[in-house]
């Protein structure tokens, strides 16, 4: 059976900067976004829609912040960003990497431009994705995969139709290299003009579809460029078809059925834990970054 659309939102209306090197929309949640649900796993969702950067000497971006109880995947598809962290892990996530930081019991990061980006500048595409670890898994050590184009499962379509880049799960028995903690699906589809693909995804999970670029049909209905299609849990069939060349991000997991206490970069089941993370953070357990 057809999954089927609960809506197709447009792009919100207003953009937000995060630091001053990220000019992202957010989906979900939050008072710009169209919807105020989180979508569980996935609790949130920021496109930084193609824009470019002029060239600058000093590195736009986020300073050094904590997160916890929570992981952040970091999807470029064009410009370069630069990471660091107290687990003391740094690195480059180039076009076409996803980088998938767990921050579990908690970790301080920063987040910039890549400097060799950030001196030529030019077009920038990016999101940031937050997905929630379960109760049991809040307190693992930090830890974050570099997910390089090499390392993904990759789908070619048929009829020169395009491809898809499996980065968590399973697109049509290719498996995707990232560990998740909680069944998710998250694949990078790139598909050229009429191009089109079938798949089934459990009905049971909840499951999205931005449009990062392009045009496209999905289960017959019309979904424009930077729009956000989201499905209701029933059915399991997803058939898209490409009106022009189309870059999509398809995300789609099992709900975690626990309670949500959040604030800022802290992501807990309650609020007593919410201050514990606090209070770790204000004392320094997170490590130290400069
Ligand atoms: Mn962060």
């Amino acid at each position: 059976m057809k999954k089927i659309i609960e809506n197709i939102f447009a792009r919100p209306a207003a953009a937000g900067m995060v630091g001053d090197g990220f000019r992202v929309y957010q989906y979900f949640p939050g008072p710009k976004s169209f919807f105020p649900q989180k979508i569980s796993p996935f609790l949130m969702l920021d496109f930084n829609a193609e824009i470019d950067f002029s060239p600058s000497d000093t590195v736009r971006g986020v300073g050094v912040h904590p997160h916890k109880g929570f992981e952040t995947v970091t999807v470029a598809y064009k410009g370069a960003v630069a990471h660091a962290d107290s687990a003391g892990n740094a690195g480059v996530i180039n076009a076409g990497d996803v980088q998938w930081m767990t921050a579990g019991a908690g970790i301080l990061h920063k987040e910039h431009h890549d400097e060799a980006y950030s001196k030529k500048g030019g077009p920038f595409e990016m999101v940031q994705l937050w997905v929630n670890l379960p109760k049991k898994f809040k307190q693992t050590p930090a830890k974050y995969q570099a997910i390089t184009n090499d390392d993904m499962g990759r789908a070619e379509l048929a009829d020169n139709g395009g491809y898809v880049r499996v980065v968590a799960g399973d697109f049509n028995g290719v498996k995707g290299p990232a560990f998740t903690f909680t069944p998710i699906n998250m694949f990078d589809i790139h598909l050229n003009k009429n191009g089109n693909l079938t798949t089934s995804i459990p009905a049971s999970h909840n499951t999205a579809i931005l449009v990062v670029n392009g045009d496209v049909e999905v289960n017959g209905a019309h979904a424009a460029e930077h729009s956000f299609i989201l499905f209701r849990n029933e059915g399991e069939e997803v058939t898209i078809r490409a009106n022009e060349d189309s870059v999509l991000l398809f995300l789609s997991g099992e709900p975690i059925k626990e309670p949500v206490a959040s604030y800022g970069p802290f992501v807990m089941n309650t609020q007593e834990e919410l201050l514990e993370a606090m209070q770790e953070f204000n004392s320094g357990k997170y490590g130290t970054l400069e």
